[in-house]
């Protein structure tokens, strides 16, 4: 367990999940450093569902690789469950993302030679819970998003929304406690949208910390809290 102050408006957020320290990152084009993040801070609190709206190009996805570690900041520090993700190793940031994030995409990120069931499992084979029994959670798992009978199925043989719900499924065959969804119901229609929004929705009342991305305004109320980006910088927080 870990216990994490942070602080939001002057006030201390308790047990923090995620709390990034005016993190600013810029990508270089030859020796020209290109702004991208001008000094972020944001704390999110553990069982907290988060929206990060903004329009494109803003930044969000660069926020959201930062966060889950897929990147690095170019100045300041990601604490992700109370660990400062500057000074752990490579391995053990490995096991932070493997066992406690989950990741979701737009684009759905799925393998298309591999089923649905072999897609929800792919995690594993690099990281996994010596305590899951992998091959029945992947099929819970898929029962749980209304995929039972597509399990066998490749991502072609399946629709937009469909895909989405592998790729969440996929995303908690680890048990994460931190789910990390970029623009999830971005190439999807609203009826669809709204059915993968009830995924998040119960797995935040089980309890998971959820951080979205989203430029649709549809999507805030499934959120405690949205905080708005701009050109690099949070509007509110
Ligand atoms: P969003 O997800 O809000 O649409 P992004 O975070 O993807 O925005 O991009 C923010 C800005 O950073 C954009 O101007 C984009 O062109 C730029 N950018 C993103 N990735 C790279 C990269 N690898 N190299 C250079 N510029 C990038
Ligand atoms: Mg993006």
């Amino acid at each position: 367990m870990y216990v994490v102050d942070c602080h939001r408006d002057g006030n201390v957020v308790s047990d923090s999940v995620i709390d990034i320290q005016n993190i600013e990152k810029s990508y270089f084009l030859g020796d020209m450093e290109v702004p991208i993040l001008h000094g972020i801070d944001l704390c999110v609190g553990k069982g907290e569902f988060v929206a990060i709206m903004g329009p494109s190009g803003s930044g969000k996805s660069t926020l959201m690789n930062l966060i889950g570690c897929l990147d690095r900041p170019t100045r300041g520090n990601v604490l992700l469950m109370g660990k400062d993700t500057r000074s752990i190793s490579d391995n053990e940031l490995a096991e932070l993302r493997g066992f406690e994030i989950g990741f979701v995409f737009q684009n759905f990120n799925l393998i298309s030679r591999l089923s649905a069931y072999e897609n929800v499992l792919l995690p594993t084979y690099s990281n996994s819970k010596p305590d899951i029994d992998t091959k029945s959670r992947a099929r819970e798992l898929l029962g749980m998003v209304g995929l039972e009978d597509r399990m066998n199925h490749k991502p072609t043989e399946l629709s937009g929304g469909q895909r989405q719900r592998v790729a969440i499924a996929r995303s908690l065959i680890n048990g994460p406690s931190l789910i990390l969804a970029d623009e999830p119901t971005g190439n999807l229609d609203s009826k669809t949208s709204n059915e993968v929004m009830d995924i998040f929705s119960s797995l935040h009342r089980k309890g998971c910390t959820i951080v979205m991305i989203t430029h649709d305004p549809e999507m805030e109320k499934y959120a405690d809290r949205v905080v708005h980006i701009r050109d690099g910088y949070i509007e509110n927080n």
